[in-house]
């Protein structure tokens, strides 16, 4: 099975436009035995999304809290399961460097979303500082040992992203060579038994390189989600490969 996961982010600005993407990609997205699309848009539009897009896409979330209570403008796994999440994307770099999140936070967040059923798309990634100074496997490998603490990687339902930071949103992503990389690593420690995304200015030029060439099973797209041209024909390169 081949993925693509789309994280709107925290747009678009209204849900009349949230509609028009959704209608958009509504008929390229389809289910098949080949790809499976995953949409995460913001909670707000989650009823939205279930009623468009039942049987074609999937819905997840792009964060969740570890507990429910007194935790104001927090959502738990739970709720997020409820509103027809099948899975939350958790510790995604924005998370990590604009609201602080540590990997001790992330894996509480793992915890909580895979004991209420939700499937953890796990992210790590190195700043391009870390990157010059070639601390990439480090770097990941440290977020994955503590973010992935007391996970049984043999049999949890998760999935992991390797996002370069300096390649979110910046429109140079990384070269499948190089993603390589990261991916023999990864799939070293997982023995190959987890999928593994790749994330960071996916485009239809790229899309299908580093599945063809780097061994991913998928992709996290951020900017190419809000464009369901785009995001339709990725899903459709990689259902073909
Ligand atoms: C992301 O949000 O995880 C992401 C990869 O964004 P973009 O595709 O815009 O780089």
């Amino acid at each position: 099975m081949k993925y693509i996961i789309g994280n709107w982010k925290c747009n678009p600005a209204n849900k009349i436009e949230a509609k028009k993407i959704l209608l958009g990609y509504k008929k390229g997205v389809k289910k098949n035995a080949k790809a499976k699309a995953v949409i995460c848009p913001p909670a707000c539009y989650l009823e939205l999304a279930r009623e468009i897009l039942k049987n074609s896409a999937e819905l997840g979330a792009q964060n969740c809290h570890w507990e429910e209570g007194a935790f104001t403008g927090e959502i738990s796994p739970a709720q997020l399961k409820s509103a027809g999440c099948s899975c939350a994307i958790i510790g995604h770099s924005e998370r990590r460097h604009k609201f602080g999140e540590t990997d001790q936070a992330i894996n509480k967040k793992v915890i909580a979303a895979l004991s209420a059923g939700l499937a953890p798309i796990f992210c790590c990634g190195e700043t391009r500082e870390q990157r010059i100074d070639g601390q990439i496997t480090d770097v990941v490998e440290k977020q994955m040992e503590e973010g992935l603490k007391g996970i049984d990687l043999n049999s949890a339902p998760l999935m992991i992203a390797y996002e370069p930071v300096w390649a979110i949103g910046t429109g140079q992503a990384c070269d499948s060579d190089e993603a390589a990389v990261v991916s023999r690593f990864i799939k070293n420690i997982t023995n190959e038994k987890i999928p593994l995304l790749y994330g960071g200015s996916v485009n239809t030029k790229n899309a299908a390189s580093y599945l063809k060439d780097a061994d991913y099973d998928g992709l996290l797209a951020g900017g190419a989600s809000l464009d369901p041209k785009e995001f339709c024909a990725i899903f459709t390169a990689l259902r073909e490969l």
